[in-house]
């Protein structure tokens, strides 16, 4: 296993981790990005498309999709928690970012870094 292979279709042996890639025994934690409501933010910062919707799989810690929102540059709304779906926020930033919210609270959102 000493080879990252980066198109994973399906892999029915085991389900890694998208945040610490660690294999995940029993039921992952599945986490959907909604889709994006604003696509006029510019594309092509380090992902050819914006977001990738998911689901996204993770064992059962906050630690886990919060190392992978850091990996993948997004900031984390500390007013929200991390759910089954969060919805990006386009943030004003250079160059452009994403926020990821739970969408519950209905105060202003704080990103921080994840
Ligand atoms: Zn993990
Ligand atoms: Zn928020």
């Amino acid at each position: 296993m000493g080879v990252a292979i980066r198109t994973i279709v399906t892999d029915t042996v085991a389900i890694r981790c998208d945040g610490c890639r660690d294999i995940i025994p029993g039921t992952p934690w599945r986490v959907n990005l909604l889709d994006i409501v604003s696509p006029e933010v510019a594309v092509g910062w380090t992902e050819s498309s914006p977001i990738n919707p998911g689901p996204h799989q993770f064992h059962s810690d906050a630690a886990c999709v919060r190392r992978w929102m850091a990996e993948h540059g997004y900031r984390f709304c500390r007013r929200g928690e991390v759910r089954e779906i969060m919805r990006p926020v386009a943030l004003p930033t250079d160059p452009p970012s994403w926020g990821l919210c739970d969408g519950i609270h209905r105060d202003d959102h704080e990103f921080v870094p994840a």
